[in-house]
């Protein structure tokens, strides 16, 4: 597949045919007919053939065909959020008395689905630390119906051998999903490797400009069918054809802002990995990344979330660097044009992001689409604050 293809034809109808240079938004939420067959026939294919838009909508499954292009997947569903598509894609694989085994520290609602939710549901997990494939082949129990990854990690960027488990859980007969969303399907195609599952917060990258909350969910047709006819349609975490639109518009310039973003990375990274300030640099490609086989074999490019432990054990400090940033604004989220800093000490009184051992001098750095040099101004400012 050329990227080309996927990112400025695919899904959108022949050449040769008169069509819009950029897709109709169809903004309706049913479609109608004129026969009592014709809306028969389009029962028979609901996942297929537009009917009602909580189903197929054309908008949005123009953007589902060039999402489904970029993994290398037969299918692609899009939900309201990336936590929609995280919960469809685990909740369509389990049932009271399964089993689930999770990198440690995945996303923070996907620690919530799976410590709340699910467990309800009577559906159990073990948490392994995501560097540790051993570990977490070794956690599979003979109810486990999920391996489910995250790689690179949230946060600390840890990564899994891919191709290793999804031969182990094919054996086992057992599902694996990853959280592609840190690599993008630019940069990391795991089901090349045999991962049945990708799901993406496409919030991220593949919106691309912070104005969207989005989610993607890519697979084989067999269990597209199955997760269409289940949680896609049961829980109705939809996106709209608007935003489908928005985003079919981001895709055009992904691979362009994929590139920016990793070359800005790289300049920035290296900046704080010789920075004496910093006592630690999470970020894949680090100099000191403990994984580089791993991020060498699965990542084409490096992604612009990395995260540092500023050297300083006082909260006072931590803010001084903060507040002295500028240009990095202080928020969550990442992937979008604008370069951010997610100070983690802010979330001990939040409903769900807090966790007791995390270092209270550790700040997470989106680096955008800006000039790096002045992004590495603004953090020399605020080094000199702290
Ligand atoms: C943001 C994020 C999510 C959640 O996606 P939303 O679009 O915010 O619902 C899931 N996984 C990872 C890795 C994320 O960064």
């Amino acid at each position: 597949m050329d990227i080309n293809d996927a990112l400025f034809h695919t899904g959108e109808g022949s050449a040769f045919t008169d069509i819009p240079a950029s897709p109709a938004i169809y903004q309706t939420s049913n479609f109608v007919f004129n026969t009592f067959e014709d809306m028969q026939a389009c029962l028979e294919h609901e996942d297929k053939s537009p009917f009602y838009s909580r189903g197929a909508n054309p908008t949005v499954q123009t953007l589902q065909k060039k999402l489904a292009a970029l993994e290398q997947t037969e299918e692609a569903l899009v939900f309201g959020s990336g936590s929609a598509a995280v919960a469809a894609a685990i909740m369509s694989q389990v049932q009271a008395g399964d089993h689930i085994t999770c990198v440690a520290n995945p996303y923070g609602w996907t620690k919530k689905l799976l410590n709340t939710i699910l467990q309800g549901y009577g559906v159990t997990h073990d948490f392994v630390p995501a560097h540790d494939t051993d570990a977490l082949l070794a956690a599979v129990k003979p109810e486990t119906r999920v391996i489910f990854l995250e790689s690179p990690n949230s946060w600390t960027y840890e990564m899994q051998d891919l191709e290793r488990v999804a031969a182990f859980a094919k054996q086992k007969g057992i599902t694996t999903i990853i959280d592609n969303s840190c690599a993008s399907p630019l940069n990391q195609q795991p089901a090349k490797y045999g991962i049945d599952i990708m799901v993406h917060s496409a919030s991220k990258y593949l919106s691309g400009h912070a104005d969207m909350v989005a989610g993607v969910l890519c697979t084989s047709s067999k269990m597209a069918k199955q997760i269409f006819q289940g949680p896609y349609m049961t829980l109705g975490g939809i996106l709209s054809p608007f935003e489908s639109w928005l985003m079919i518009r981001s895709l055009r310039t992904l691979e362009m802002r994929m590139d920016r973003v990793a070359s800005n990375a790289l300049v920035v990274g290296e900046y704080l990995e010789n920075h004496p300030k910093v006592t630690k640099l999470y970020f894949t490609h680090a100099k000191s990344y403990p994984q580089p086989e791993l991020r060498d074999k699965y990542l084409k490019k490096a992604g612009g979330l990395m995260t540092i432990e500023l050297d300083t054990t006082e909260l006072e400090q931590v803010k001084s660097f903060c507040n002295a940033l500028k240009r990095f604004k202080l928020g969550c989220s990442w992937g979008g044009f604008e370069s951010l800093a997610f100070p983690a000490a802010t979330t001990t009184g939040s409903l769900n992001y807090h966790s007791d051992d995390t270092p209270v001098n550790r700040v997470r750095l989106y680096v955008g689409l800006e000039n790096p040099e002045l992004l590495i101004e603004d953090l020399s400012n605020a080094f000199d604050a702290l």
